[in-house]
Formats: structure tokens, C-alpha cells, sequence
């Protein structure tokens, strides 16, 4: 490793240190399948709240746990025990007028509905259908499924919620994530799924991710499609090959609260340990492109 690789990976490490911790993690989406007790039920609530992860923080997360609460401690068996009709009936009546942004309670029960179904065929859950076949890359399996719930659920559903393919060159920040929090096993992800390697996964570019990336060299690119995650996992799989994701949640959670001024000031910068590899404000760390 470089020179300047070395010092990246030292400000990046001191910037785990700063915002891998239990009050960061209150404030992100993953909160809510951690408070599961068995492996499923925390797939379960790991699907519904990785799908409804966009918006402002705090209101999201109370709309996942709201959508999680007809299912009760176990959704899993929940969704086992029942026929997808009961299930169906159960839900609609359970969820009432619940709403999140753009979703309302009956694109909720697609969604769980699909969940079911998809267990009811692997018996084990997701895992088996984003599982890559012999020599396969990680990322077929995904396409596969999207293009499969394109086809399965209503038509509009796909259009209004974006069921993104990377094959299209989508970055599908929300499936990323539910793959980093299933198949990491570091702080704070749950590591359940043990059919995909950590060093496999890609990063889920959020605005956050994407900005700061771009201040710290990682990218250079401007739009946060699949070509910038694909370079922001590159770039960190040189420092850590095995588990470049481990810097994910550091990166993102310097944006969502708040940190960040977008401009390499000390005054405003606070004690940000990616100060002295930061470019924010010069020329070569143009905003983003949305
Ligand atoms: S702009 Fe300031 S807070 Fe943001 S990454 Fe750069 S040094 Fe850190």
C-alpha cells in the first residue's frame, strides 16, 4: 500500500472510531432488524426496512417499525403460518392508513406478500435467490430477482418505487444495503448470510456516500449510479480487500447528522479526521450530480 493509501486508511479508520457507535446507529434504518431475535425475523424486518430507506431518518424509521408491527416479534412465522390470502386480509386490516412517502399499506403487503412467496420456494428465506451460482458474479443473482418482481408484482409498482437492476447500471443503493447488512458480520451488520463473501459486496451510495466519497478521491465521477459504487468499493477494497464496506457506514452517517459542511473549513469541519485528506471546496470535488 502507498503512501498516500496509508494515510487515507488511517483518516478513514479514525472516522469508524468516530461514528461506529451505538448513538449513530439509532439513527439508521438498521436499528430496526436489530432488535429482532432470530436470523429471519431479522431478514424479514431487514427486507420491508432496507425497501423503505429513503426519506428523512427519524420519521422512516418509526414508518418501518409501523409497517413491522402486525407481524409481531416474529415475522418470519408470522408470514409462514399463514396463506397468502390470510396473510393478505391480516395485513390490509392490521396496517390501517399506514403510509411512508410514496408507499402506502397495500404496497407494503405486495412487498411482504413477495417475501413469502420467495420462502416458500428456497425454505430459507432470501438468501438462496441472491445466491450467485458456480463462477457466477454477485451480481446476476439480484437482476435475476429484480426482473422477476418486476414481472410478479402489479405493474405500476416497479415504476413508482424503482425495483432498480445493476445490470442497468443502477447503483440500487437499497438492495446494496440489505446485502451489506445481511452478509457483513463487523459492526453493525448482522452477518446471516454466509453464501456471499463481505469482499464481494458493493457499496450503497447514498447522497452522503457520494459526496464525501468525492472529497476524499475516491471517485471522481458525478452521478451516483452503479459505475460510482462500483468505483467508491474499488478504491476501498484497496485498503481492506476483505471487507471494504466496513467504511460505509462511517461515510454515510458523517452526512446524515449532519457533519459535514460540504466545504474544508476548520472552523465548520469541527474535528473531522478526514480533514487533512479532504478536498471539499476545490475544484476537483465538484457537487454531485443527482
Ligand atoms: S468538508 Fe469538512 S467535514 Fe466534510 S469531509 Fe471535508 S473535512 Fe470532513
Amino acid at each position: 500500500m502507498g503512501t498516500a493509501a496509508a494515510a487515507l486508511k488511517t483518516r478513514l479508520d479514525a472516522l469508524c472510531q468516530q461514528y461506529d457507535t451505538p448513538p449513530a446507529l439509532v439513527q439508521d434504518p438498521l436499528s430496526v432488524p436489530l432488535t429482532y431475535a432470530t436470523p429471519l425475523d431479522r431478514e424479514v424486518a431487514a427486507f420491508v426496512a432496507a425497501h423503505l430507506a429513503y426519506g428523512r431518518v427519524a420519521p422512516m424509521i418509526r414508518a418501518v417499525r409501523a409497517a413491522l408491527a402486525p407481524l409481531g416479534s416474529h415475522p418470519a412465522d408470522w408470514l409462514r403460518l399463514r396463506t397468502p390470502e390470510e396473510a393478505a386480509r391480516e395485513l390490509t386490516a392490521g396496517l390501517g392508513a399506514w403510509c411512508w412517502r410514496f408507499h402506502t399499506a397495500p404496497d407494503l403487503v405486495v412487498w411482504l406478500l413477495a417475501w413469502q412467496r420467495l420462502d416458500r420456494e428456497s425454505g430459507q428465506g432470501l438468501e438462496p435467490h441472491l445466491m450467485p451460482r458456480l463462477e457466477e458474479a454477485t451480481d446476476l443473482p439480484l437482476s435475476r430477482l429484480v426482473q422477476r418482481l418486476r414481472l410478479e408484482l402489479p405493474p405500476t409498482y416497479g415504476s413508482r418505487f424503482s425495483l432498480p437492476d445493476p445490470l442497468e447500471g443502477a447503483a440500487c443503493k437499497r438492495w446494496r444495503m440489505l446485502l451489506r447488512w445481511l452478509v457483513r458480520s463487523g459492526w453493525p451488520d448482522l452477518g446471516q448470510w454466509t453464501s456471499l463473501s463481505p469482499g464481494s459486496l458493493i457499496i450503497p451510495v447514498d447522497t452522503h456516500v457520494a459526496r464525501v466519497s468525492r472529497f476524499i478521491g475516491l471517485t471522481s465521477r458525478a452521478t451516483p449510479d452503479g459505475r460510482m459504487a462500483s468505483e467508491i468499493t474499488a478504491a476501498l477494497a484497496r485498503l481492506d480487500a476483505a471487507d471494504p464496506l466496513r467504511y460505509d457506514f462511517a461515510l454515510s452517517h458523517l452526512g446524515i447528522l449532519g457533519d459535514c459542511p460540504g466545504m474544508r473549513q476548520r472552523s465548520t469541519c469541527g474535528g473531522c479526521p478526514l480533514y487533512s485528506v479532504c478536498r471539499a471546496g476545490s475544484k476537483s470535488a465538484a457537487p454531485i450530480r443527482r
